[in-house]
């Protein structure tokens, strides 16, 4: 805690030391308040503004300190002021006192509440940040809920100050106005709790649920009128039904078939999806070729002589097949059959929202009727309407696998991750790979130093890296072919054999049933779901690539789990998915990873941080294995070891950025990271190396000066 903070704290606790020492305590009593009730009206008339004023203030420090006394407070001033006038000035009061001590325990107790208890806060916070002023409405309507708890509480959430002044102000109203009518009869009460009767705390509770009920009864309504014109069948054939058998759409049967549900998988195309057949898997195979052939051209830097490597493009993408044939039997028919998924090679049509068509590919045609829905029907390589290029061809990621000539001149249009791993896997197994990108650097996502040295290295392999360059115009020129690019308002032509075409993919969104069911897209064109990743219809549920707004085979699973749970058991408990530590890595060299945010992030939403940085050329192991380049860096909060979000590039980086995601999940920081111990040598040193360089620029220089003059003086 810091020392402004720590001031502040003193001095309320000694404040209410004091008010307790002497006695205050005793004078803010029922019995003590009602019998100085009839001075307090003489006083009143005498001198109305500065009875007004002092009794004000006196609420707002009461209520400010948090001490006891806000209920006898306010029956009194129903008795001094009368029912309109005590109500305006209690309400106002009240409320100006609440969010004194609101602000009192978001200053001191806010920043240490958060990070102590980091892993209970977050998702207290996520709820606060979407719904708080709800809840807050909903506690401020019940007097049972004790008003000076909920300032405390709500100060150490990231509520705004006017969100909780307004809506204290105007959920307190109710209850203000009970006692201070109360208070104008104050001669008749005996006790304060002689003023809610139980009729009176049924009907506080009832209007105090109200706004819960009246949420819940409009979800209701909503979700009457989007089924209404569909008929519901009084039984279902299956549980759920899961559309796609790529990452997503597997771990939803999966999950489904572990905890006993009947679930049927249809996929049309081929089992895994994307990421076996025409993503993750092939492309990971090719770029490990691709790397050996890189290391052998490197052979000097090891000590060896003359290692030379000779190879034939179409066994290479050969080997590709067979790797993904021995990784085939992971998401096979007959695995998820054993399991006990049906699955069903056809295309699925959903027809209701309780009810999907499947046209089998032997020709079978059939309907199940089933309780929940999963679309996981994933996304396809986007191609950019650019004059010509029909007419001269191209590949895609999914259509690139049944190449088996290398093309002398690729072009790889895009400089995202998907491109950049191409081209530099093409250009090490001899491709001359010209990579066109319009926007002014590759891996935009990333950091532009990060950015930086991933396109040096590409520079240095022999890619022509074309940032800033549009991609006009596509031609065929006396058969030759020619893109067309604009730099800078300059026209400049670059001629090549092939074209890679890896500038984003979209959603597979059309042709299944959702236009006919009106389930709504995003601006993305992905389809559009809530936090429990419910479509427009509460039992379809979305996930993976076709959901986004991630298109990673890790974030299809995550997502996967929470579509699966949620529409088998959402009537009971539903869970909303967490997105808070999503890592990713790009399979270049230097490899980059991440996971939270990164500087350029970090100053566009305006989040202060500090920067640690820890060059991997200075690591032990990355050194003797020739890979001495790269950086581990770690965003962190001012002053603090709690973690931002990291970013590592160099050998391994998607294995390193583990231990970080696992502590930002979990809210560990960067002395616990520096306190584990880590196998020397390895290149995940560099993780706990990085947390040094943070440890080091937060040394308490004062306590060190102590030390350095205590160990002279033990010498003597
Ligand atoms: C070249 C490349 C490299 C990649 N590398 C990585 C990586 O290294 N790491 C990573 O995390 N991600 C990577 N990805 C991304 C990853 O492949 C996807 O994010 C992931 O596969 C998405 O899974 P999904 O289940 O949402 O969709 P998909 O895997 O696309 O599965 C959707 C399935 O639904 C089927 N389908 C669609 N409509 C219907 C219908 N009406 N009826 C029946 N079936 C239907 C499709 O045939 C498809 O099989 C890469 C992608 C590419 C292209």
């Amino acid at each position: 805690m810091s020392r402004s903070r720590l001031l502040v704290f003193a001095a309320i606790a000694v404040l209410v030391a004091a008010f307790f020492a002497f006695g205050g305590h005793k004078y803010l009593t029922f019995d003590n308040l009602k019998a100085q009730v009839s001075a307090a009206q003489s006083y009143y008339l005498s001198n109305p503004v500065k009875a007004i004023g002092g009794y004000f203030l006196l609420y707002v420090l009461v209520t400010g300190l948090s001490l006891p006394g806000a209920v006898p407070l306010t029956l009194v001033g129903g008795a001094v002021f009368g029912l309109l006038w005590g109500s305006v000035i209690v309400s106002f009061a009240s409320t100006a006192g609440a969010t004194l001590a609101f602000l009192v325990s978001r200053f001191v107790l806010r920043e240490w509440v958060q990070e102590k208890l980091d892993k209970y806060m977050r998702p207290i916070n996520e709820g606060v940040r979407r719904e708080g002023g709800f809840y807050l409405f909903t506690l401020r309507l019940i007097p049972a809920v004790p008003y000076s708890a909920i300032n405390l509480v709500m100060g150490l959430t990231p509520m705004r100050p006017w969100t909780f002044y307004w809506v204290s102000q105007c959920g307190m109203l109710a209850g203000t106005i009970v006692y201070v009518n109360a208070g104008t009869q104050l001669a008749a009460i005996q006790s304060p709790s002689g003023i809610l009767s139980l009729g009176v705390i049924g009907s506080f509770l009832l209007l105090g649920f109200f706004p819960l009920l009246a949420k819940k009864f409009v979800g209701a309504v909503k979700a009457r009128r989007v089924y209404a014109k569909w008929p519901k069948p009084a039984r279902f054939e299956r549980n759920l039904v899961v559309i796609g058998a790529g990452s997503a759409g597997l771990v939803s049967a999966y999950i489904a078939a572990a905890v006993k549900a009947k679930v049927t998988i249809v996929e049309k195309h081929r089992m895994g999806g994307d990421c076996l057949n025409t993503g993750c898997v092939p492309s990971k195979a090719l770029i490990k070729t691709a790397r050996v052939l890189s290391t052998i051209r490197r052979a000097k830097e090891y000590g060896l002589k003359n290692a030379v490597a000779q190879f034939d493009f179409a066994e290479v993408m050969e080997r590709v097949q067979r790797v993904i044939s021995t990784i085939e039997p992971h998401d096979s028919i007959e695995r998820y059959t054993a399991l006990g998924v049906e699955c069903v090679q056809g295309e699925a049509k959903i027809t209701s929202p309780w009810s999907v068509h499947i046209s089998g590919n032997d020709g079978t045609k059939r309907t199940l009727t089933t309780r929940s829905i999963v679309i996981a029907a994933g996304a396809r390589p986007f191609v950019p309407p650019i004059p010509g290029i029909e007419q001269t061809g191209y590949l895609t990621s999914d259509t690139l696998w049944g190449m088996r000539e290398l093309p002398r001149r690729l072009v790889v249009l895009g400089g995202g991750p998907i491109g950049c791993e191409l081209a530099q896997a093409f250009a090490r197994l001899g491709a001359r790979v010209t990579q066109v990108e319009m926007l002014p650097r590759l891996l935009m996502r990333e950091d532009p130093e990060i950015a930086a040295m991933v396109e040096t290295r590409f520079r240095e392999e022999g890619v022509d890296v074309r940032t800033g360059h549009r991609a006009k115009e596509f031609r065929v020129e006396d058969g030759r072919k020619v893109l067309i690019c604009e730099r800078e308002g300059r026209d400049l032509a670059i001629e090549f054999d092939a074209l890679l075409v890896a500038v984003g993919r979209i959603a597979n969104t059309a042709g299944y049933g959702l236009e006919e069911l009106g389930i709504p897209l995003t601006k993305a064109r992905t389809v559009e779901t809530n936090e429990f990743l419910q479509t427009l219809y509460p039992n379809i549920y979305a996930c993976g690539d076709v959901a986004g707004p991630f298109q990673f085979t890790h974030t299809a699973a995550h997502q996967a789990w929470y579509a699966a749970v949620n529409g088998l058991f959402g009537s009971l408990k539903k869970f909303r998915a967490d997105y808070s530590a999503i890592p990713w890595a790009t399979f270049t060299d230097p490899e980059v990873a991440r996971v939270g945010l990164n500087e350029t992030e970090a100053r566009e939403k305006g989040i202060a941080y500090e920067v640690s940085t820890y060059g991997i050329d200075d690591l032990d192991r990355a050194i003797a294995d020739e890979e001495a380049h790269g950086v581990v860096k770690v965003l962190t909060a001012p002053g603090k070891d709690r973690i931002l979000g990291v970013t590592i590039a160099g050998e391994h980086a998607g294995d390193l950025i583990a231990e970080f995601v696992a502590a930002m999940r979990h809210g560990i920081g960067l002395n616990k990271i520096l306190g584990t111990i880590h196998i020397y040598p390895t290149m995940a040193e560099a993780n706990k190396y990085a947390a040094g360089v943070w440890k080091k620029a937060h040394a308490p220089q004062r306590v060190l000066h102590y030390l350095e003059r205590f160990h002279a003086w033990m010498r003597g």
